[in-house]
């Protein structure tokens, strides 16, 4: 295919792919097979085995094998996003794909035995951190979870039905129900997921359904106060200044980074199913197929992306596509077993691009 740098093109979703190795389970019951995939990371390319003489071929921004590091996995698919976030624009980075291939362990690995293990969130995090000054900037955080349509505060379980607001002007996002809590270091986000996870853990429990079956959302917001130079001119709004002092107060910059870790992708045999487990089942595949529109709606840079279909959408409104940036990364397993959602998986991702 082309080549595909127009990274900066806006509304252009990036999307990786990684393989999780093999789990103890499948080195001993698919001991005779081999993987599903074999992946060709510097040409990024990935070969979907269909028998043993062929396979089909597909190309993605990045793919990502077994052995690439955390670290490598936030180099590629979330660091361009939380920059371009600290510059002032919203992203959102995004994990697909059956349950257990690994969206959590890329997404919220909190790495406390061994640092090196840090997912995403908390490397974002701490570039955030890193980045922003104490004095001119906040750094705020809320996450929840969204579970058959109904959106619950991760961080206070009293709130459990948190409506989506949004300003029909500006196309702004916004909930108003939901905790806000400010981050100042490393420590307190920490504490945070763990809560948060907590909160997670006991409302499923209470739902009698798994983690799997919803999507879990964090929300960093940013605000900095973006001071004009100190010279005779400023550039950022083309007011003249008199001996370093600003004639207008500084330039405040919202902008927020969603991290989402998505529902289990896998196809629930409706047949079988009944009452609570159909209703789950039907609710994911919506918001899921919505999410899929949405980001094939960017991929051809249609004018008409189609955010109302479900609220998982119209939380991201504003957070894809525009000036946002989008990072898909979707996850499959290596088992020959799993070879059918390892290829719908693969699917959705293509689609994307
Ligand atoms: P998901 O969130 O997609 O259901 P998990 O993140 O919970 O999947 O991963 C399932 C299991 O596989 C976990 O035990 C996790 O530690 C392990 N795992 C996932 N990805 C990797 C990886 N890249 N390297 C090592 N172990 C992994
Ligand atoms: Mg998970």
């Amino acid at each position: 295919g082309a080549s595909r740098d127009d990274s900066t093109v806006s509304g252009r979703v990036r999307v990786a792919v990684r393989l999780r190795p093999r789990n103890s389970e499948e080195m001993v019951a698919d001991a005779d097979f081999a993987d599903c995939v074999e992946l060709q990371p510097e040409l990024k390319r990935l070969k979907l085995r269909k028998n043993n003489w062929d396979s089909d071929t597909y190309e993605f921004d990045e793919v990502l094998t077994e052995f690439a590091s955390q670290k490598r996995v936030y180099e590629v698919v979330a660091k361009p996003v939380v920059e371009s976030v600290l510059d002032g624009y919203n992203g959102t980075v995004m994990a697909y794909g059956q349950t257990g291939t690994g969206k959590t362990y890329t997404l919220g690995r909190l790495g406390e035995e061994d640092a090196a293990d840090r997912g995403i969130m908390v490397r974002a995090m701490e570039d955030i951190l890193t980045e922003v000054s104490p004095e001119n900037d906040l750094v705020c955080v809320s996450y929840f979870q969204l579970y058959m349509e109904t959106i619950q505060d991760l961080l206070n379980p009293a709130n459990d039905n948190i409506s989506i607001v949004e300003d029909p002007k500006s196309g702004d996002v916004s909930l108003p129900g939901a905790t806000l809590v400010e981050i100042r270091d490393h420590k307190s986000f920490m504490e945070l997921l763990q809560l948060g996870e907590a909160h997670r853990f006991a409302a499923n429990t209470k739902l009698n359904t798994e983690s799997s079956r919803s999507h879990a959302i964090l929300m960093v917001h940013i605000k900095r106060s973006v001071k004009g130079k100190n010279s005779s001119f400023s550039s950022e709004n083309g007011n003249m200044t008199l001996t370093g002092k600003t004639l207008k107060p500084p330039v405040v910059r919202k902008s927020k980074l969603v991290i989402v870790d998505l529902a289990g992708s896998e196809r629930i045999d409706k047949s079988g199913s009944e009452g609570h487990t159909l209703d789950e089942a039907k609710s994911i595949n919506l918001s899921l197929s919505a999410l899929g529109k949405c980001i094939n709606a960017l991929a051809e840079s249609s004018a008409h992306v189609p955010v109302r279909d479900s609220k998982l959408t119209r939380l991201l409104r504003d957070s894809f596509g525009g000036t946002a940036r989008t990072s898909l990364i979707i996850t499959i397993g290596p088992s020959p077993r799993h070879r059918g959602e390892t290829s719908s998986t693969i699917m959705f991702g293509q689609r994307a691009m």
